[in-house]
């Protein structure tokens, strides 16, 4: 691991109020890799209480946006797609950082597509009580829970995306757990304990994604590469410990 990523965003509570709807600063009308086996559009949902230092969507991290799409524009989009999607995914940022999320997602359901959400597991509480209203949940699993803060640059942060894991498995919602992996973060005996570490607290759907350096700030990620990481040995033994076992974008 590597030594503490301090962060330039504190940790910011949920809000409490605000605006009727959802504040997303980004939309990707198609996609099929976003929610697998779904045709969805993804909304990039504005805000996030973590700064973890290979994040590729910075800009989203801010609470609020001068680039925001206007909440009627997306809703228009969507009635449009009615019958040609599958699924919305909401992504972010974290999603979970908005009330606004709540709602948004019943609209949603109610035009008949079904909901995925992508979350880092920031707000557990909000994620147990919106569980009932989702389909799909991409959660990422950052590290080991006690280190943590050296990649969100937030204390605490583990505990929370613990909890969320613990509520996302006690569900019937389909999900799947993924850790992008950087030698930043891991060495292939730490990415082991972390497979392990999952696989006990009843893991069966994990995925190990690349880091992507598209976006990101943080010059220290981006001149690393992960692919020596995984020798054929360690994939081996990873995809005897899950059900399904995925490798995404790291080359063999
Ligand atoms: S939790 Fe996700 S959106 Fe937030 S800083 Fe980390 S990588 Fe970026």
């Amino acid at each position: 691991m590597s030594a503490a990523i301090s962060a330039s965003n504190p940790l910011q509570p949920c809000e409490q109020s605000g605006p009727p709807t959802l504040r997303v600063g980004g939309l990707t009308p198609l996609t099929t890799t976003d929610y697998p086996g779904q045709l969805a559009a993804v909304l990039f949902c504005q805000g996030c209480p973590w700064a973890c230092g290979y994040c590729h969507n910075p800009h989203l991290i801010p609470a609020r946006s001068d680039n925001g799409r206007d909440w009627e524009h997306i809703t228009g989009f969507l009635q449009r797609r009615r019958g040609l999607l599958d699924a919305v995914v909401f992504s972010g940022g974290e999603p979970l950082y908005q009330r606004g999320l709540d709602t948004a997602v019943t609209m949603v359901r109610d035009m008949g597509f079904r909901v995925g959400l992508h979350t880092g597991g920031s707000y557990p509480d909000h994620l147990q009580r919106l569980l009932p209203q989702l389909d799909w949940v991409g959660l990422d699993i950052k590290a080991p829970f006690d280190r943590y803060p050296q990649v969100t640059g937030v204390p605490g942060s583990g505990e929370r995306a613990r909890r969320s894991l613990e509520h996302l498995l006690a569900s019937d919602c389909d999900y799947e757990i993924r850790t992008t992996v950087h030698p930043l973060i891991f060495s292939p005996s730490g990415l082991r304990d972390l497979a392990r570490q999952l696989a006990s607290l009843g893991v069966r759907h994990y995925v190990l994604q690349a880091f992507r350096d598209t976006g990101c700030m943080n010059s220290a990620y981006q001149q690393v590469s992960a692919t020596s990481l995984l020798d054929s040995g360690l994939r081996d033994e990873l995809q005897g410990l899950f059900e399904d076992f995925t490798i995404r974008g790291l080359a063999d």
